[in-house]
């Protein structure tokens, strides 16, 4: 099942957690930086071409990403991806880690 809405809140959640850790700031209360980051990346889930079949983002042929980008997202991927697996096993989260 892939489902951009669901693919939405986990990248949210992810970038919440990591500006947490990184840069120390309270979930509700991200840096600029974070907040640009969300609202990139739900733009470019909202803009996907191939919607809820979507293929995993590192396979995909498209890469939308730009470079800055997407050297952000790999960090956020990196920090928070173990305490992800931990506290939220879903099925889901499987997709941005395999
Ligand atoms: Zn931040």
């Amino acid at each position: 099942m892939k489902n951009i809405e669901t693919e939405k809140k986990i990248v949210s959640l992810m970038i919440k957690y990591y500006c947490k850790i990184k840069h120390k700031r309270k979930m509700s209360d991200l840096c600029t930086i974070c907040n640009e980051l969300i609202e990139y990346s739900l733009k470019k889930l909202s803009l996907c071409r191939y919607g809820d079949n979507k293929p995993q983002c590192n396979k995909c042929s498209i890469h939308c990403y730009s470079a800055d980008k997407r050297i952000q997202i790999k960090d956020v991927m990196k920090t928070v991806g173990p305490i992800m697996l931990i506290f939220h096993p879903i099925k889901t989260l499987r997709h941005f880690f395999k």
